[in-house]
């Protein structure tokens, strides 16, 4: 495996970076994850759009360009003979003191590792996902919006131990009104009554890219789609349920929280979601 890192390709064992990166000694830098699929990477241009936002936020310098970091990313599929699989694409603070000041850290880091990702077991896709509701919430947009992908995602990571401390694979979270926000790495959508719906932005959400893409199939597929705040009791009685992620890609949920998601089996929206997305998946993007 090659690695790009900082402007090379390096094997697997030798890409290693300084124990004074910020990255790893705060958390401090912003990273995507990218699909290929049959030689297209999915939806780059979107993708490379979040990193610049999610640096802005955090007031870092991209070292490379849109285009740059857009050929880096092809480059590695290639260098690595993928035609589908997963890119990880991370850029850090780079070198710089112990101190939690990032005056003096750099250059940026940027590493792009392309490799093959099974969040889940195909059979869920068949089955549907259970998922449960954990007592970590989602970070509030005071403390570190949300909408940030940082490399500091211990929110998250907590929130997943929990849910499989308890025997489950993913976990809701709620923000601290006590909405449903997401769940650790994918956002939330219900069906009910005819109508689609996933919590807003404001909800403690990440602007998900494959969300971004089921809400472009509802228009294609004339299923009225409302952004609003949802609670747990929405999910339990909805009629269906599906989360959506770069690694889950659209995977049907069958209960939240003990409560069967309407019949308890993957419902005919989900199924048609799923279906479209993978379609789609191989159309939206840029060749390597
Ligand atoms: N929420 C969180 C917290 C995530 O980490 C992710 C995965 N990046 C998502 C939602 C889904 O976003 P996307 O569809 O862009 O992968």
């Amino acid at each position: 495996m090659k690695i790009y890192l900082n402007g090379k390709f390096v094997d697997k064992e030798n890409a290693k970076v300084s124990v004074f990166d910020h990255g790893l000694l705060y958390g401090d830098g912003v990273f995507e994850g990218i699909r290929l699929y049959s030689g297209c990477v999915f939806k780059l241009d979107e993708h490379l759009e979040r990193l610049e936002f999610s640096a802005k936020a955090i007031l870092l310098d991209l070292p490379m360009s849109r285009e740059e970091l857009a050929e880096a990313v092809c480059e590695c599929c290639r260098q690595n003979d993928l035609q589908d699989g997963y890119v990880r694409l991370v850029v850090t603070r780079g070198p710089g003191h112990l101190g939690l000041s990032p005056d003096g850290c750099g250059p940026a880091g940027v590493i792009i590792i392309a490799d093959n990702i099974q969040l889940y077991p195909e059979v869920l896709y068949e089955t549907g996902l259970k998922i449960i509701t954990v007592p970590t919430r989602r970070i509030n947009a005071a403390a570190l919006p949300p909408a940030v992908k940082s490399l500091n995602y211990l929110n998250n990571i907590l929130a997943k131990i929990e849910a499989k401390k308890v025997g489950f694979q993913e976990a809701l979270m709620l923000n601290d009104k006590g909405e449903v926000a997401e769940c650790t790495g994918d956002n939330v959508f219900v069906y009910s009554k005819g109508v689609l719906y996933t919590p807003p932005l404001d909800s403690g959400s990440l602007r998900g890219i494959t969300r971004g893409t089921v809400m472009d199939i509802a228009e294609e597929l004339n299923v009225e789609l409302r952004e609003q705040a949802l609670t747990r009791y929405d999910l339990w009685t909805a009629d269906e349920c599906f989360l959506t992620g770069t690694a889950a890609e659209v995977i049907p949920c069958v209960e939240v929280d003990h409560r069967a998601v309407g019949s308890g089996q993957p419902g005919e929206i989900s199924k048609r979601f799923i279906s479209r997305f993978r379609e789609k998946v191989t159309r939206v993007g840029r060749m390597i």
